[in-house]
């Protein structure tokens, strides 16, 4: 008998049909012999929709109360799905993220899990039952409250299942047929990856690629849990998310030909900002930095122009998520006179194209091609930085979606067949 997770997003889950259609597969893999554990999404677009409700009540919302508010969310589907489950006549049980023991540190809106304690989702196995645990969601020992685990989280308490019982195999259903070499809604030719590492995963989703979130594969890196990423809407093979025993071995030690690129991520969810005038003197920029930091963003890309040397004052650049923006600048501006720069500029039309590939490591000219393929396609590079496999740059935000598909063609991923999305809003 295997112990299998299975998490199921909103876009599976999204009206009473499709619950219907998910509770049937979950209860056809029960009766394979399995026990099976499933984590939950809210249906459809619904953490987005409560959202936009807490805004229109509140224009910062308090974070302990968006957390009780968005939590509502998962409740409703896993409690919707048990009982889809028991209407086919098998024993099914839901659990709140705290009745499932996700213990997470205090930090609402972007909780850590620290301690994982499924006692009574043992016990339900025990009995018989399949076990269904509302994503996103966890319990903080000292404060008593709810937290959840930030946007996409469900995957995260997906594999944190899988970790906790030593599950064979965590699965995650969505409304693709697996991880693409782009997303597919952008890139029409994207190929699907029959097995991706876990280091190419791991940027790719901190490049943008949300088919899976960023904190579940690097909590899957660190528990060597296995992922399988696949359509609820029918029965084929996804992606394998594996951590290689070493460079160029599998899962299990054996040797795996790796392709030089795994694929092209983009991101449209951050800005830029510009601090304009700054004296170059040593001090400066860790001066800005701090101040960037206590208002508690979390920087990516920074680049600093070579000053003028008439006037000694330089600019420096800096991307950050755009719901940090508003933050940094108030605080940057009290602190203008003690800095002394001249302005800031604030630009939030920029997009972020990232191409990634554990053969980067191993195979020169990549960046040249990547810069070729871009200027071929009549596209501006603002700004650029790299990691060992990843190469990421800033451009317009209109002409992201072009950027993609120039580069996907110019390494050659793009596939034979038109790459579906099954559901989804692609919110
Ligand atoms: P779920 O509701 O199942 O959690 P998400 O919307 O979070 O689904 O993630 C699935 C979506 O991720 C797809 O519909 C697709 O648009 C997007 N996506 C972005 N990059 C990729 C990629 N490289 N491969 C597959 N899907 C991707
Ligand atoms: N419902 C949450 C969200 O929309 C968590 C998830 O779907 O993974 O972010
Ligand atoms: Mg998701």
């Amino acid at each position: 008998m295997s112990l299998i997770v299975q998490k199921y997003g909103g876009s599976s889950v999204s009206d009473a049909e499709s619950i219907k259609r998910v509770a049937k597969r979950i209860v056809a893999t029960r009766r394979a012999g399995n026990d099976v554990v499933v984590a939950v999404s809210a249906m459809g677009d619904t953490t987005d929709d409560l959202l936009d409700l807490a805004h229109q009540v509140a224009p910062i919302p308090e974070p302990r109360e968006l957390d009780m508010l968005l939590t509502a969310g998962e409740r409703i589907s896993m409690a919707l799905l048990a009982m889809a489950i028991e209407n086919l006549g098998h024993d099914a049980r839901s659990f709140t993220g705290s009745q499932a023991g996700m213990i997470t540190d205090a930090q609402h809106g972007a909780a850590r899990i620290v301690d994982v304690t499924p006692v009574r989702v043992r016990e339900a196995l025990d009995e018989g039952a399949i076990a269904i645990v509302a994503g996103f969601q966890g319990f903080n020992r000292g404060t008593g409250d709810i937290t959840t685990l930030g946007r996409g989280g469900s995957d995260t308490t997906a594999v944190a299942l899988a970790a906790a019982l030593d599950a064979d195999i965590c699965e995650i259903y969505t409304d693709v047929d697996g991880v693409f070499t782009a997303d597919p809604r952008v890139v029409h030719r994207a190929r699907k990856l029959d097995r991706v590492t876990s280091e190419e995963m791991l940027e790719l989703a901190a490049s943008g690629a949300k088919v899976l979130y960023i904190r579940a594969v690097e909590y899957a890196r660190r528990h060597g849990v296995t992922l399988h990423v696949r359509s609820s809407f029918n029965n084929n093979e996804g992606t394998i998310v594996y951590n290689p025993t070493e460079p160029g071995r599998d899962e299990n030690g054996v040797p795996v030909e790796e392709p030089i690129i795994a694929g092209v991520a983009h991101d449209l969810t951050e800005a830029k900002i510009t601090v304009v005038g700054v004296p170059d003197i040593p001090g400066k920029a860790a001066q800005i930095f701090n101040i960037v930091a206590k208002s508690g963003a979390n920087i990516d890309m920074i680049v600093q122009n070579v000053s003028a040397a008439a006037t000694g004052l330089t600019d420096i650049s800096f991307t950050l998520p755009k719901s940090d923006a508003q933050a940094v600048l108030t605080a940057l501006t009290v602190e203008r006179d003690q800095v002394g720069f001249s302005t800031l500029q604030h630009d939030d039309q920029i997009g972020k194209l990232s191409l990634v590939g554990a053969g980067m490591r191993t195979n020169v000219g990549v960046s040249a091609q990547l810069f070729t393929a871009l200027f071929e396609a009549g596209i501006n590079i603002e700004m650029i930085s790299t990691s060992e496999i990843r190469i990421s740059v800033v451009t317009r935000a209109d002409m992201l979606n072009d950027a993609v598909r120039a580069v996907h063609s110019a390494f050659g991923l793009d596939g034979e067949a038109e790459a579906v999305v099954y559901a989804g809003t692609g919110r």
